[in-house]
């Protein structure tokens, strides 16, 4: 539950935010959406959420925890995934 603010080394693996450039400081997201089953999402640090309006895109976690292994896993499934598909690399 909650935030949890990370920093990424440079890499050429993470998609700059389109809104600002960076891919390196980022906030992981995490609220229950029911019972048993929590939404993980990625917002760039100037606030730029690419699932704010494709919530069904973000990663669904039975605990919602914001460890390593979540994190990386929501980077690559909501942010790649959405930042590519909004902003098709021409
Ligand atoms: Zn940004």
């Amino acid at each position: 539950m909650g935030q949890k603010k990370f920093n990424l080394n440079p890499n050429t693996q993470i998609y700059a935010c389109p809104k600002c450039g960076q891919n390196t400081e980022f906030v992981a997201h995490s609220m229950q959406v029911a019972e048993d089953c929590c939404d993980i999402w990625i917002k760039c640090k100037c606030g730029y959420d690419p699932t704010a309006e494709q919530t069904g895109s973000r990663m669904e976690d039975v605990w919602g925890t914001l460890d390593k292994e979540n994190i990386l896993c929501s980077l690559d499934c909501c942010w790649n995934e959405l930042i590519i598909s909004n902003f098709p690399i021409t």
